[in-house]
Protein backbone atom coordinates (compact mmCIF):
# COMPACT_ATOMS: atom_id res chain seq x y z
CA UNK A 1 0.00 0.00 0.00
CA UNK A 2 0.90 3.47 -0.67
CA UNK A 3 2.66 5.11 2.01
CA UNK A 4 1.50 8.64 1.18
CA UNK A 5 -2.16 6.87 1.05
CA UNK A 6 -1.38 5.31 4.74
CA UNK A 7 -0.13 9.44 6.04
CA UNK A 8 -3.66 10.26 4.12
CA UNK A 9 -6.33 8.34 5.86
CA UNK A 10 -4.52 8.43 9.27
CA UNK A 11 -4.10 12.16 9.72
CA UNK A 12 -8.04 12.57 8.02
CA UNK A 13 -8.81 10.08 11.24
CA UNK A 14 -6.51 12.25 13.81
CA UNK A 15 -7.94 15.27 12.55
CA UNK A 16 -11.57 14.40 13.26
CA UNK A 17 -10.84 13.08 16.58
CA UNK A 18 -8.84 16.31 17.63
CA UNK A 19 -12.22 18.12 16.00
CA UNK A 20 -14.28 16.95 18.30
CA UNK A 21 -12.06 17.94 20.88
CA UNK A 22 -11.78 21.13 19.83
CA UNK A 23 -15.82 21.42 19.80
CA UNK A 24 -15.54 20.92 23.40
CA UNK A 25 -13.08 23.23 23.61
CA UNK A 26 -15.06 25.88 21.86
CA UNK A 27 -17.98 24.96 23.96
CA UNK A 28 -16.32 25.13 27.41
CA UNK A 29 -13.66 27.42 27.17
CA UNK A 30 -15.43 30.98 27.47
CA UNK A 31 -17.70 29.57 29.92
CA UNK A 32 -16.17 29.87 33.42
CA UNK A 33 -15.37 27.34 35.99
CA UNK A 34 -15.82 24.55 33.31
CA UNK A 35 -13.60 22.08 32.78
CA UNK A 36 -12.17 21.16 29.38
CA UNK A 37 -12.06 17.79 30.55
CA UNK A 38 -15.03 16.68 32.51
CA UNK A 39 -17.43 16.16 32.82
CA UNK A 40 -17.57 13.58 29.55
CA UNK A 41 -19.10 14.34 26.49
CA UNK A 42 -22.86 14.91 26.52
CA UNK A 43 -26.13 16.53 24.73
CA UNK A 44 -26.03 19.96 25.42
CA UNK A 45 -29.95 20.58 25.63
CA UNK A 46 -30.80 17.13 28.09
CA UNK A 47 -27.52 16.81 29.24
CA UNK A 48 -27.77 12.73 28.89
CA UNK A 49 -24.37 11.42 28.51
CA UNK A 50 -23.30 10.27 25.05
CA UNK A 51 -22.50 6.93 24.26
CA UNK A 52 -19.14 5.87 22.28
CA UNK A 53 -20.87 5.32 18.71
CA UNK A 54 -23.06 8.70 19.43
CA UNK A 55 -19.22 10.47 19.87
CA UNK A 56 -17.67 9.72 16.48
CA UNK A 57 -16.57 12.48 14.37
CA UNK A 58 -18.97 13.32 11.67
CA UNK A 59 -20.13 10.30 11.10
CA UNK A 60 -22.66 9.77 14.33
CA UNK A 61 -23.94 13.26 12.96
CA UNK A 62 -25.03 11.55 9.97
CA UNK A 63 -25.82 8.51 11.77
CA UNK A 64 -28.36 10.23 14.18
CA UNK A 65 -29.50 12.55 11.25
CA UNK A 66 -28.60 15.83 13.29
CA UNK A 67 -30.62 15.04 16.02
CA UNK A 68 -29.40 14.09 20.22
CA UNK A 69 -31.30 10.01 20.35
CA UNK A 70 -32.82 11.18 23.82
CA UNK A 71 -34.42 14.27 23.69
CA UNK A 72 -34.74 14.77 19.55
CA UNK A 73 -33.47 18.39 19.98
CA UNK A 74 -31.43 19.53 16.55
CA UNK A 75 -27.33 18.53 17.20
CA UNK A 76 -25.46 21.97 15.85
CA UNK A 77 -24.18 21.64 12.63
CA UNK A 78 -21.07 23.18 14.12
CA UNK A 79 -20.06 20.00 15.24
CA UNK A 80 -19.54 18.00 12.54
CA UNK A 81 -18.33 21.50 10.76
CA UNK A 82 -15.20 21.40 12.97
CA UNK A 83 -14.03 17.93 12.87
CA UNK A 84 -14.38 17.95 8.81
CA UNK A 85 -12.11 20.98 8.83
CA UNK A 86 -9.88 19.79 11.35
CA UNK A 87 -9.40 16.41 9.80
CA UNK A 88 -9.27 18.15 5.88
CA UNK A 89 -6.61 20.76 7.28
CA UNK A 90 -4.31 17.96 8.99
CA UNK A 91 -4.41 16.50 5.98
CA UNK A 92 -3.15 18.89 3.99
CA UNK A 93 -0.48 20.20 6.83
CA UNK A 94 0.85 16.76 6.40
CA UNK A 95 0.84 16.32 2.72
CA UNK A 96 2.43 19.91 2.66
CA UNK A 97 4.79 19.86 5.25
CA UNK A 98 5.54 15.59 5.33
CA UNK A 99 5.53 13.83 8.76
CA UNK A 100 8.05 16.11 10.54
CA UNK A 101 8.44 18.84 13.28
CA UNK A 102 7.43 21.66 10.84
CA UNK A 103 4.23 19.46 10.15
CA UNK A 104 3.60 19.33 13.91
CA UNK A 105 3.91 22.85 14.54
CA UNK A 106 1.81 23.85 11.82
CA UNK A 107 -0.90 21.12 12.63
CA UNK A 108 -0.99 22.76 16.18
CA UNK A 109 -1.56 26.94 14.69
CA UNK A 110 -4.12 25.03 12.72
CA UNK A 111 -6.53 23.67 15.43
CA UNK A 112 -5.56 27.02 17.21
CA UNK A 113 -6.80 29.46 14.07
CA UNK A 114 -10.09 27.35 14.19
CA UNK A 115 -10.81 27.24 17.71
CA UNK A 116 -10.58 31.18 17.35
CA UNK A 117 -12.52 31.16 14.72
CA UNK A 118 -15.07 29.91 16.05
CA UNK A 119 -15.24 31.31 19.61
CA UNK A 120 -14.46 34.63 17.55
CA UNK A 121 -18.10 33.97 16.04
CA UNK A 122 -19.73 33.04 18.99
CA UNK A 123 -18.51 35.63 21.65
CA UNK A 124 -16.75 37.98 19.77
CA UNK A 125 -13.47 37.51 22.25
CA UNK A 126 -10.01 35.73 21.47
CA UNK A 127 -9.16 34.14 24.26
CA UNK A 128 -5.92 35.13 25.86
CA UNK A 129 -5.83 31.44 26.81
CA UNK A 130 -4.91 30.40 23.04
CA UNK A 131 -3.86 33.41 22.03
CA UNK A 132 -0.66 34.44 24.35
CA UNK A 133 1.14 30.88 24.41
CA UNK A 134 0.62 30.88 20.84
CA UNK A 135 2.98 33.64 20.22
CA UNK A 136 5.35 31.84 22.87
CA UNK A 137 4.82 28.58 21.29
CA UNK A 138 4.96 30.05 17.63
CA UNK A 139 8.12 31.43 18.66
CA UNK A 140 10.21 28.21 20.36
CA UNK A 141 8.68 26.44 17.01
CA UNK A 142 10.99 29.32 15.03
CA UNK A 143 13.93 27.18 16.11
CA UNK A 144 12.75 23.65 14.71
CA UNK A 145 10.57 25.13 11.80
CA UNK A 146 12.57 24.56 8.51
CA UNK A 147 10.38 26.80 6.67
CA UNK A 148 11.18 29.85 8.59
CA UNK A 149 14.22 31.31 10.85
CA UNK A 150 13.44 32.59 14.19
CA UNK A 151 14.61 36.10 13.46
CA UNK A 152 11.59 36.61 11.10
CA UNK A 153 9.53 35.07 13.86
CA UNK A 154 10.60 37.40 16.29
CA UNK A 155 9.92 40.33 13.68
CA UNK A 156 6.95 38.74 12.75
CA UNK A 157 5.08 38.66 15.98
CA UNK A 158 6.55 41.99 17.27
CA UNK A 159 5.31 44.10 13.95
CA UNK A 160 2.74 42.16 14.03
CA UNK A 161 1.00 43.18 17.27
CA UNK A 162 2.46 46.76 16.94
CA UNK A 163 0.81 47.47 13.86
CA UNK A 164 -2.84 46.61 14.76
CA UNK A 165 -2.12 48.19 18.10
CA UNK A 166 -0.79 51.24 16.61
CA UNK A 167 -4.66 50.91 14.07
CA UNK A 168 -6.01 50.47 17.05
CA UNK A 169 -5.00 53.71 19.00
CA UNK A 170 -5.08 55.79 15.96
CA UNK A 171 -8.58 54.84 15.41
CA UNK A 172 -9.16 55.03 19.51
CA UNK A 173 -7.50 58.55 19.19
CA UNK A 174 -9.58 59.94 15.93
CA UNK A 175 -13.04 58.53 16.32
CA UNK A 176 -12.93 58.12 19.99
CA UNK A 177 -14.28 54.59 19.86
CA UNK A 178 -12.54 51.06 19.94
CA UNK A 179 -12.35 49.81 15.83
CA UNK A 180 -10.51 46.90 16.66
CA UNK A 181 -10.04 44.67 20.11
CA UNK A 182 -7.21 44.08 22.06
CA UNK A 183 -7.83 39.79 21.04
CA UNK A 184 -7.22 41.19 17.22
CA UNK A 185 -3.42 41.80 17.86
CA UNK A 186 -2.35 39.29 20.44
CA UNK A 187 -4.01 37.14 17.51
CA UNK A 188 -1.99 39.31 14.64
CA UNK A 189 1.05 38.79 17.13
CA UNK A 190 0.70 34.45 17.20
CA UNK A 191 0.15 34.96 13.58
CA UNK A 192 2.97 36.50 12.92
CA UNK A 193 5.18 34.22 15.44
CA UNK A 194 4.08 31.15 13.06
CA UNK A 195 4.56 33.08 9.93
CA UNK A 196 6.99 35.36 10.13
CA UNK A 197 6.95 39.10 9.12
CA UNK A 198 7.06 38.18 5.67
CA UNK A 199 3.14 37.28 5.77
CA UNK A 200 2.03 39.91 7.87
CA UNK A 201 1.09 42.09 4.63
CA UNK A 202 -0.90 39.42 2.94
CA UNK A 203 -2.85 38.88 6.14
CA UNK A 204 -3.88 42.27 6.78
CA UNK A 205 -4.36 42.80 3.28
CA UNK A 206 -6.79 39.47 2.80
CA UNK A 207 -8.61 39.89 6.13
CA UNK A 208 -9.31 43.89 5.51
CA UNK A 209 -11.06 42.64 1.94
CA UNK A 210 -12.94 39.93 2.93
CA UNK A 211 -13.80 41.51 6.55
CA UNK A 212 -14.60 44.53 4.13
CA UNK A 213 -16.95 42.68 1.96
CA UNK A 214 -18.61 40.77 5.09
CA UNK A 215 -18.90 43.39 6.91
CA UNK A 216 -21.43 45.85 4.29
CA UNK A 217 -22.69 42.61 3.57
CA UNK A 218 -23.80 42.30 7.19
CA UNK A 219 -24.80 45.98 7.54
CA UNK A 220 -26.73 46.16 4.23
CA UNK A 221 -28.85 42.89 6.18
CA UNK A 222 -29.22 44.71 9.78
CA UNK A 223 -29.72 48.01 8.65
CA UNK A 224 -27.82 49.42 11.45
CA UNK A 225 -24.93 50.90 9.83
CA UNK A 226 -21.32 52.17 11.20
CA UNK A 227 -22.24 50.17 14.48
CA UNK A 228 -22.24 46.48 12.94
CA UNK A 229 -19.87 44.90 15.00
CA UNK A 230 -18.91 41.76 13.36
CA UNK A 231 -15.54 39.87 14.30
CA UNK A 232 -12.32 40.29 13.01
CA UNK A 233 -9.96 37.16 13.72
CA UNK A 234 -11.85 34.55 11.75
CA UNK A 235 -10.98 36.89 8.58
CA UNK A 236 -7.54 36.98 10.47
CA UNK A 237 -7.23 32.88 10.82
CA UNK A 238 -8.42 32.55 7.38
CA UNK A 239 -5.91 34.86 5.96
CA UNK A 240 -3.10 33.15 7.71
CA UNK A 241 -4.54 29.65 6.59
CA UNK A 242 -4.20 30.84 3.35
CA UNK A 243 -0.80 32.31 3.58
CA UNK A 244 0.37 28.85 5.37
CA UNK A 245 -0.67 26.72 1.97
CA UNK A 246 -0.14 29.52 -0.33
CA UNK A 247 2.70 31.47 0.66
CA UNK A 248 4.91 30.63 -2.47
CA UNK A 249 2.68 31.37 -4.70
CA UNK A 250 1.82 34.68 -2.91
CA UNK A 251 5.31 35.81 -2.62
CA UNK A 252 5.89 35.25 -5.95
CA UNK A 253 3.00 37.49 -7.41
CA UNK A 254 3.52 39.83 -4.68
CA UNK A 255 7.22 39.93 -6.13
CA UNK A 256 6.18 40.03 -10.05
CA UNK A 257 4.15 43.15 -9.00
CA UNK A 258 6.49 44.65 -6.90
CA UNK A 259 8.70 45.01 -10.27
CA UNK A 260 6.20 45.92 -12.49
CA UNK A 261 5.29 48.70 -10.36
CA UNK A 262 9.47 49.60 -10.73
ZN1 LIG B 1 -30.37 15.52 24.19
Amino acid sequence: MNIDLIILVFSLLFGAIIGSFLNVVILRLPQEKSSIVFPASHCPSCETPLNWYENIPVLSYLFLRGRCAHCNTTISLQYPTVELLMALLTAAVFHHFGLTITGAGYFVFCGALLTIIWIDIHHQIIPDLISLPGVVLGFLFSFFNTNLTWQSSLIGLLVGGGVLYTIAFLYLVLRKQEGMGGGDIKLLAMIGAFLGWQSLLFVIFFSSITGTIVGLAAMAKQKKGGATRIPFGPFLSLAALVYLFFDQQILYYFQLYMQSAQ
